[in-house]
């Protein structure tokens, strides 16, 4: 085709879908919480409220936000590849070497990471049904296969299933507590079960990017058991609570050894030089991470008693977001929702039609979503 010229008739479409790896045609795209300026343009209103994407309705750490207008002047200098000064930090709080410690755009780039790193065609990876899509995408993004596990009734992931879906073939198994989008937590005793009967060759990935919320005394916490003599990848993040999720910074711990092998694969620069900066300094701001505990605590008792007055199910959140059942349709009931300016996920994406998750969020935003959603609850009938 010459310069300039516009594809016409005549031109011969590309049958792409001829050319692209077979596997990515079983990919089902991810559907990210609906931008606030999307809903704006869209909608043409202007007081939009997004209660989709688990994010800090306080903000970011205003540590990090100090940081970053001080290392703003430094951008032209690519980052440090290896985190140096961030692991450095995090090794400190943790009470572990940094060779445990991956740092990655965001936690989904560390489970991207470990399929590239181990999944072949044909290896099964068990996931709890539902959980984080981003697992079983990854997965058949390298051409393995995706076992769900459905939860039990209301109870978030049957670990003693998962544990009896574990076969030969099985590389992995992905355990996200607090669970996206239930909010369940698998407590000390299952999962200590869970992890006795997952033969040492498994992988077993536990997701907390939700820990920081977490009340509940029986939870097991991921990095007690590194020792363990599991292949265990815990997975961490700085989108949630430290308010980072527009930065994209996430961390995995993990034994030196695997933690190495899943470095094999990550780009030289992977982590931009102001997320790094912005976490190290979040860290350290514990003062946030109070008030954000405190305002998430206070906003679940909230909308607790909201849907309650409205009649609604709801399974009780160990994180910063609650999944609830209406007798409607999740996506009748989104739609309503965005009209009235406020953004929540449906969970139909989740493969439960008529859930509805939404975010914990300040005072004032969880009262606003609760006034919608009984006009949305009193139109639909
Ligand atoms: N794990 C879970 C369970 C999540 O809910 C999310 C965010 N939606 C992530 C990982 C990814 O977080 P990040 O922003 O660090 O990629």
């Amino acid at each position: 085709m010459e310069y300039g010229k516009k594809p016409g008739k005549e031109t011969k479409q590309v049958d792409y879908e001829e050319l692209i790896r077979r596997e990515i045609l079983a990919i089902t795209p991810y559907v990210p919480g609906k931008p606030v300026e999307e809903v704006q343009r869209e909608l043409g209103i202007s007081d939009v409220i997004k209660l989709a994407s688990n994010e800090n309705p306080l903000g970011p750490a205003p540590r990090a936000v100090e940081a970053v207008r001080a290392a703003a002047g430094g951008m032209h200098i690519y980052p440090d590849g290896d985190c140096f000064y961030l692991k450095e930090a995090l090794s400190e709080s943790l009470g572990l070497s940094p060779e445990h410690l991956l740092v990655g755009n965001g936690s989904d780039e560390i489970i991207k990471l470990l399929a590239e790193a181990f999944f072949h065609p044909g290896d099964e990876v068990v996931t709890a049904e539902p959980t984080f899509g981003e697992y079983a995408y990854a997965v058949r993004l390298m051409g393995a296969k995706p076992v769900e596990v459905k939860a039990r009734e209301g109870i978030g992931h049957d670990l003693e299933r998962m544990a009896e879906a574990v076969t030969e073939r099985t590389k992995a198994v992905f355990v996200c507590n607090p669970n996206n989008p239930t909010g369940t937590m698998n407590g000390k005793k299952e999962w200590e079960d869970f992890l006795d009967r997952i033969p040492a060759r498994v992988l077993v990935v536990v997701d907390q990017a939700y820990l920081e919320y977490v009340e509940d005394p029986e939870y097991p916490d991921g990095l007690a058991y590194l020792e363990s003599g599991k292949k265990l990848l815990v997975l961490r993040t700085f989108s949630k609570i430290y308010g980072l999720a527009g930065l994209r910074i996430g961390y995995g711990i993990a034994p030196p050894a695997l933690a190495a092998c899943i470095n094999r694969v990550r780009e030289p620069f992977n982590v931009n030089l102001i997320a790094q900066i912005a976490a190290k300094a979040g860290l350290g701001d514990n003062d946030h991470l109070a008030k954000s505990r405190e305002v998430t605590r206070k906003g679940k008792k909230q909308l607790y008693r909201g849907l309650a007055e409205l009649g609604l199910e709801y399974l009780p959140s160990e994180a910063n977001f609650l999944f609830f059942a209406t007798p409607f349709h999740s996506k009748e009931v989104f739609r309503r929702l965005l009209k009235k300016g406020v953004i929540v996920r449906t969970g139909d994406i989740f493969n439960q039609p008529r859930y509805i998750r939404v975010t914990v969020g300040t005072e004032e935003q969880n009262a606003r979503f609760l006034r919608a959603l009984k006009e949305t609850l009193a139109e639909l009938g």
